[in-house]
């Protein structure tokens, strides 16, 4: 089959891969570009299974910068340029125990040292802002689950909700204004190293070669590329194991459920933390089971971090399944917020976290003519647009990548060889 040939390559139309696309391509119009997916359309992995939460209270630096500046240019994208993304600044509401308070205090204060927007939020205030909420579960079930009394709230303001498959309209459309080229329903089977100078020997190439990255196969044919961007989420190690990197990322099942019923409406309609008039994204302290408000389908979804105890396994269908519901997520939910008993789900879906095994962190690393985007780790919306432009100035080989709001990270940070970066705490 004859190949094509592109200056820059991107495997995975997500919301990363088309990022990175879209900065490399908007600082190189000369540039040819092809985004190619196993997909029919952008955005049909793990960014359309997500919550879409957007917050800027992490515990490591570069992630509070990464989701920082990305959250500011989706706002710049919904209130400068017009494009709607559903951007909603609800808020997150972490609902702590006397132990939480404790474990967080000393990056409270770092976090408030740095210039993220909290506020506490004291046990009688959130009573009154919250009359669905129970303090002190005090029934005999909540004493076997070990759930303990809230003791305080900590309201995080510059965070909320997005419609991710409004910002992947947004970079798709932009890079075809650009003149970008797309490709669905093309799945990259491997990736392809050959000898920068080839001998023409048979093996090449050859342990004592310097190699470059020459070309994708696919379920199309062979696609050449000068660089290739690789952004396939889940199934980045599926391309990169066989080449001998280690992107040191694992996927873990995570499913939603959605609620729906008059019993919900006044959660819905609380004052007193946004201008929507809704509540915030909302975590329990117990199982980090959390809530986001829908107002626009009156429904809340509903989920849990899955963690210690969930295999690291992809699927390829991943479905949700109720009873995981009934018994891990509705027993916390039902005591501290009663409004939820007897509610059954309207809907649900599952998805997988890439989670960057090592740090919880992204990688965005340069591995010669090869850049990888890697190891969201269930964070990926809110830091989409600081992953793209830093695989942009690793694609100009740059030191140091200008985020949005001009805030500054050096690439190698992120990267793989000389990683810099705290291990993540608060990954949900
Ligand atoms: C239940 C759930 C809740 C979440 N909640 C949040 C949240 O609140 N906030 C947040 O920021 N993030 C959240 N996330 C994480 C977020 O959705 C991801 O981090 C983000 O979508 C990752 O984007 P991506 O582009 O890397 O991956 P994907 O969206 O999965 O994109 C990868 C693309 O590559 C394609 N592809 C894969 N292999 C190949 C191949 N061999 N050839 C061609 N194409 C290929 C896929 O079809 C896919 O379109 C959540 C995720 C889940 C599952």
């Amino acid at each position: 089959m004859a190949s094509t040939r592109y200056d820059v390559l991107v495997i995975g139309a997500g919301i990363i891969g088309l990022s990175s696309a879209y900065h490399i391509k908007q600082n190189h119009p000369e540039l040819s570009v092809l985004v190619i997916d196993r997909a029919h359309a952008v955005g049909q992995g793990d960014t359309a299974k997500s919550n879409a939460a957007l917050r800027d209270t992490f515990t490591s630096t570069v992630n509070r910068t990464l989701a920082r500046s990305s959250i500011e240019f989706y706002k710049h994208v919904q209130s400068e340029i017009g494009f709607n993304l559903n951007l909603d600044l609800v808020g997150y509401l972490w609902l702590l125990s006397e132990n939480q308070v404790r474990e967080y205090e000393a990056v409270e204060a770092e976090m408030r040292g740095q210039g993220t927007r909290l506020r506490t939020v004291e046990p009688d205030e959130l009573g009154d802002l919250i009359p669905d909420l129970v303090l002190q579960p005090s029934s005999q079930q909540s004493g076997l689950m070990g759930l303990e009394g809230v003791e305080k709230g900590l309201f995080s303001i510059d965070c909320g909700t997005v419609a991710p498959e409004l910002i992947v309209k947004f970079y798709e459309n932009e890079l075809k204004n650009l003149g970008a080229k797309f490709q669905f329903g093309t799945e990259a089977k491997a990736i392809r190293l050959a000898a920068k100078k080839s001998l023409g020997l048979p093996g090449e190439p050859l342990v004592w070669q310097d190699k470059v990255f020459k070309e994708v196969d696919t379920n199309h044919g062979p696609i050449l590329a000068d660089t290739i961007v690789l952004s396939a989420g889940t199934r980045n190690p599926q391309l990169l194991d066989p080449v001998g990197i280690d992107c040191m990322v694992k996927p873990r099942k995570n499913q939603l459920f959605q609620l729906r019923g008059s019993p919900l409406q006044r959660l819905l309609t609380t004052k007193g933390f946004n201008e929507q008039n809704t509540t915030p994204f909302t975590i329990l302290p117990k199982g980090e089971v959390y809530f986001r408000p829908v107002p626009r389908e009156r429904s809340l979804w509903v989920g849990a971090v899955a963690g210690l105890g969930h295999p690291f396994m992809l699927e390829e269908e991943p479905a949700a399944d109720e009873t995981y519901y009934a018994q891990n997520i509705y027993p916390v939910l039902s005591e501290y917020f009663p409004c939820f008993a007897n509610l059954r789900p309207v809907n649900m879906w599952a998805g997988f976290y890439d989670v960057n095994s090592l740090d919880s962190t992204p990688i965005v690393a340069g591995v010669g003519n090869c850049i990888i985007t890697a190891g969201l780790s269930g964070s990926g919306i809110m830091k989409a647009d600081s992953v793209g432009r830093i695989a942009a100035a690793l694609f100009d080989h740059k030191d140091e990548a200008t985020l949005f709001g001009d805030r500054r990270i050096s690439t190698a940070k992120v990267g793989l060889v000389n990683r810099a970066v705290e291990q993540e705490k608060f990954v949900i």
